[in-house]
């Protein structure tokens, strides 16, 4: 009987498993099938959101039909997963529908945690939703000077690298607006004790020293949020208290909702999932796979869709390998770091390398600048709109083929 692989979440890392998955049972003629259940019809590039909320792109521009990948022989179901039973091997959706599988891919992302701490929902802009960073859009076009205090929250957080892409395209635009700010970088040192601007290491660092001195921008590394209050537009944190008019704030990371209980949640920091390394399965179910944002903190990788990407790379070549696919093990790769600054952008190049011992991957110690200039940002944004380019061929704007 052919071998079911069901992957849930329809974002970086059940998309890229899917494909891969589909192409290898094309190729080899596997007698295997996939199927990737996603909640919405769309397929999403999160990074894009951030040129929503800077150069006003289109949400359209981000997110592609999500059932085009049909095309490459992908069975697609558009509902929400309600509950997985691992022991029967079996996941239930909100229609009442119920799946087996043989082969279990998970990657659901991470939620954003505005709850967490009093005051954060309510107070400030972000981009990390599409209409959220439409909002935003408008902010930063009608500003008219004064404080910004870019707040990061708690690390890790969603991409690594947003606060200084943020903190640095605002404080360009503004210099060439001639409209005066004072901008504030509020980030706590991490949990393997790296300052904020370290934890792409200290090459990357030092260039964010250089990039946020030369715009004035003043790094204040907090011990804790505390709250934020709306009214009187002040963060409060454990060691400063900081006034200002405009806040830009990074959520906090949380499970999302299907993947918040004992079955999943990781013992010891409960934002994230348990999984055994070096092939991302659930520590007690080898043939489940957990591949996404919810699982790279305790597999030692950043909250990054390039981690989240090779992650379902490797999940993926494992249970190839077990049907019998002549592909050989896809080995976890050196990762890029694609970022905009001020007026340009630099690429980082991580050599990320797996630590038996400790059981972990490691990275933060091996990251250096390869590329910098404007460039990158052409080269950043070409790279996601063809991705998602793949998906358009054949889709219309309402998610459907
Ligand atoms: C503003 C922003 C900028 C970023 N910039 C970068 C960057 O420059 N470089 C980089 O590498 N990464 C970046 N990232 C991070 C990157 O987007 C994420 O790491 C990546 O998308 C995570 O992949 P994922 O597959 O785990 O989750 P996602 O891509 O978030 O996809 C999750 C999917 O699961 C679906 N889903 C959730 N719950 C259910 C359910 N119960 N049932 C069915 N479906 C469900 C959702 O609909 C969604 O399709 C950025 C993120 C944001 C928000």
């Amino acid at each position: 009987m052919a071998k079911k692989v069901l992957v849930i979440g329809g974002g970086v890392g059940g998309v890229a498993s899917s494909l891969m998955m589909a192409e290898e049972i094309r190729a080899n003629k596997l007698d295997a099938e996939v199927t990737l259940i996603s909640k919405s019809p769309y397929h999403y590039m999160p990074p894009l959101w951030l040129d929503v909320a800077i150069d006003g792109i289109s949400v359209e521009k981000t997110r592609a039909p999500l059932k085009a990948i049909e095309k490459y022989g992908v069975k697609t179901v558009i509902d929400e997963v309600t509950s997985v039973n691992l022991a029967e091997r079996s996941v239930t959706t909100a229609t009442g529908r119920t799946y087996t599988y043989d082969y279990l891919v998970v990657a659901l992302g991470t939620v954003n945690g505005w709850n967490v701490y009093p005051g954060l929902a309510e107070a400030g802009y972000h981009n990390y939703d599409p209409e959220s960073a439409q909002v935003f859009n408008r902010a930063i076009k009608t500003f008219k000077g004064g404080r910004i205090v870019v707040l990061v929250p708690e690390l890790p957080h969603r991409c690594g690298v947003y606060p200084l892409e943020i903190t640095t395209l605002l404080a360009n635009y503004y210099k060439v607006k001639n409209v005066k700010v004072d901008i504030k970088y509020v980030a706590p040192i991490s949990l393997l004790g790296y300052h904020p601007l370290d934890i792409l290491g200290p090459d990357i660092g030092r260039m964010a020293r250089r990039i946020l001195e030369e715009y004035g921008v003043e790094v204040i590394v907090h011990k804790g949020l505390e709250r934020v209050d709306p009214e009187k537009r002040l963060v409060v944190t454990k060691n400063a208290e900081l006034e200002y008019d405009m806040l830009v704030k990074v959520p906090p990371p949380r499970l999302p909702p299907l993947l918040n209980n004992p079955d999943f949640r990781h013992e010891k920091d409960e934002r994230f999932t348990k999984v055994r390394t070096p092939h991302f399965q659930h520590p007690d179910y080898d043939e489940v796979y957990l591949t996404g944002e919810h699982s790279m903190k305790p597999a030692g990788l950043g909250l990054a869709g390039i981690f989240v990407h090779f992650a379902s790379l490797r999940a993926t070549s494992m249970i190839l390998e077990e049907i019998g696919s002549v592909y050989s093990l896809y080995d976890y790769p050196p990762a890029h770091c694609v970022a905009y600054v001020g007026n340009g952008g630099f690429v980082g190049s991580c050599e990320v390398h797996y630590d038996a011992g400790e059981g972990r991957y490691k990275w933060n110690d091996r990251c250096y600048v390869t590329i910098r200039g404007p460039i990158v940002k052409l080269l950043k944004r070409t790279f996601y709109m063809s991705w998602l380019g793949r998906f358009k061929f054949g889709g219309n704007s309402e998610g459907e083929l």
